[in-house]
């Protein structure tokens, strides 16, 4: 057993409720093949939240020889755009997923839609109400006590279809008529009290143009679309739970093509992080990031601009598990998940982000030489390469100090280390300038330790990255922290107040070994993550001109995750 996972009602790989009512239908005979489908509105990015639905709906098609559908649920045209359609796809693409010949928009339907509707007012089923938004929630009664109907509830099919008929023909301004099924407004279920289930929107639609200015809501569009695609298993979030009547209802009311199921499973919640559209496009219309692809937004995007593999997330998604009851995961678990992959797979460089000047005295001045640095130490068949070293490098200011305290063991004045794959070095003397600050360390180098081992077997309590002045590659670093500060940071709906004003670090001039650009040269480096020995791991951002690099720390190198299991292991 894997002693990182979490305690859920489905380890990974293992089966949850889900796959047990699939298994159960397809051993029963009740399907031959499933079908699921992804049902984003365009009104936003995905997040990892949605990975999560993605990994589920597309995961189970594939492990059940089914298919999953990506269908656009773009029934309100006032929040949806192009923009979001385009990323969307992108960013299932990105997770892995391919919905083939199958994507489709709720708005493909709206002909059919409207004739079901038509339907239900034939059948006595559904009635066109005059009444305002309001007036229609204080009619609808609380949890305690019943709904009121509507004075317009016993208007005549007739009266009925001529009105809904003008709506569509745009007789009536936004909000004066609405069409609302006849269930049971003394329902316990607040949902079945005459739910609405078209209103009037004039505004253009994206994809039908102005061919329409009524439209109808989620509850109606949402179930008929998976009976018209033949879905069997419509999964969505638990909040969903309280709607299932009203979608049965109307597959029961409706002379549909087949009879889909809805079931609900938990939300992704995750510490630290805010998952839910409307606040995340708040943080980018407010300019709180630089926008829905930041590094430090929980999207998709932001995440692999970040330099998150898709492979992480998804098995991130797997080891999370699905079940029927909420929780919070903890981020630093989706932090595990991408610091044991590229652990695994990213090649290893050596950068300097904050660069110290450290001269090797004894090292012939304008001579330098190539040394072999192993690329990951994990992967053997990812070789090596080579790295140049000469009289003037840069290593880490926090790698040096005048005056160390007793646990401090790097470089400090009289005392010897190991340059990684170079050489042992000694600091012979620090040269300051007028302020009293250090602006270069004086060492000696001892050419028998070539490659970084000593022949006498002399032992040494520190190993430093470094980089070669004169062939080092200067480029901006950025540094992120979590975009809140809290674990729960909506905890009083006060998320911006919460916000982690030290969430991003920007280092100018960091010195980077030359073969990263050379990575880049060869296209390598726009979709890898590389480690930056002893600092985390980190990938090129988009911002990177032909004069300017910019990386992205995707993590650093301490897993916080690992450290809370071990904890709770030995407790
Ligand atoms: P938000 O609350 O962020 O606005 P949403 O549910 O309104 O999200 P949709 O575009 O309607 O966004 O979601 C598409 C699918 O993704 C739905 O099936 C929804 O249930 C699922 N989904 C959304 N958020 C999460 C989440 N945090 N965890 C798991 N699934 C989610
Ligand atoms: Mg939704």
């Amino acid at each position: 057993m894997n002693k990182s996972q979490p305690d859920t009602e489905s380890p990974a790989g293992g089966q949850d409720f889900i796959r047990d009512i699939i298994q159960q239908d397809l051993d029963a005979g009740r399907h031959e093949k499933i079908v699921t489908r992804f049902p984003p509105e365009p009104n936003g990015y995905l997040h990892i939240g949605h990975a999560k639905s993605i990994c589920l709906n597309f995961g189970v098609a594939q492990e059940y020889g089914g298919r999953c559908h990506l269908r656009f649920d773009d029934t309100n045209p006032a929040k949806e755009e192009q923009e979001f359609i385009d990323a969307i796809e992108e960013d299932v693409r990105w997770l892995g997923f391919d919905w083939g010949e199958h994507l489709y928009h709720s708005s493909d339907y709206f002909q059919q839609l409207y004739q079901w509707a038509e339907h239900l007012i034939e059948n006595g089923d559904a009635y066109v109400d005059d009444l305002s938004a309001d007036e229609i929630r204080e009619h609808r009664g609380t949890l305690t006590e019943p709904g009121k109907n509507s004075p317009y509830r016993d208007r005549s099919v007739e009266e009925n279809l001529d009105f809904f008929r003008r709506m569509r023909a745009g007789e009536f301004e936004n909000g004066a008529k609405v069409l609302r099924v006849k269930i049971d407004m003394a329902s316990g279920n607040i949902n079945m009290r005459d739910p609405v289930i078209y209103r009037i929107l004039h505004e253009r639609h994206p994809r039908t143009g102005d061919q329409w200015c009524i439209y109808p809501n989620y509850d109606f569009a949402h179930g008929q679309s998976d009976a018209i695609e033949r879905v069997t298993h419509s999964l969505c979030t638990l909040e969903f739970e309280d709607h299932r009547p009203l979608y049965d209802w109307l597959m029961e009311h409706l002379p549909v093509p087949s009879q889909p199921h809805q079931y609900e499973f938990a939300r992704l919640n995750l510490t630290y992080t805010i998952l839910s559209k409307r606040k995340l496009m708040q943080l980018v219309t407010e300019n709180h990031v630089s926008g829905w692809d930041d590094p430090r937004m929980p999207t998709i995007s932001g995440l692999r601009r970040r330099g998150y593999p898709a492979a992480a997330i998804r098995d991130f998604a797997g080891r999370i598990g699905v079940s029927k009851s909420n929780s919070t995961i903890e981020v630093a678990m989706l932090e595990h998940c991408v610091r044991e992959l590229l652990n695994k797979t990213a090649p290893r460089r050596m950068a300097v982000l904050r660069p110290m000047k450290v001269v090797i005295e004894n090292y012939p001045v304008g001579e330098w030489e190539e040394l072999t640095a192993i690329n990951n130490p994990e992967d053997e068949s990812a070789g090596s390469r080579q790295v140049p070293f000469s009289r003037e490098l840069y290593i880490e200011r926090e790698d040096f100090m005048e005056d160390p305290p007793k646990k401090f063991f790097r470089l400090a004045p009289g005392r010897e280390v190991r340059l990684r794959y170079a050489y042992f070095v000694t600091c012979s003397d620090v040269v300051k300038d007028e302020k009293g600050e250090i602006t270069e360390i004086r060492c000696t180098y001892d050419p028998a330790t070539k490659g970084g081992n000593a022949p006498d077997g002399r032992k040494v309590k520190a190993t430093l990255h470094w980089v070669s002045a004169q062939h080092a590659k200067s480029a901006e670093v950025r540094l992120y922290d979590h975009l809140f500060n809290l674990p729960n940071p909506d905890k009083e709906g006060e998320f911006l107040g919460n916000i982690n004003s030290d969430s991003l670090e920007v280092l100018e001039q960091c010195a980077l070994e030359p073969s990263l650009v050379d990575l880049r040269e060869d296209d390598l480096l726009v979709d890898e993550t590389v480690q930056f020995e002893r600092l985390g791991y980190f990938c090129l951002d988009k911002e990177t001109t032909e004069d300017r690099l910019v990386f992205n720390r995707t993590l650093g190198l301490r897993d916080s995750w690992a450290r809370m299991q071990k904890q709770k292991n030995k407790k």
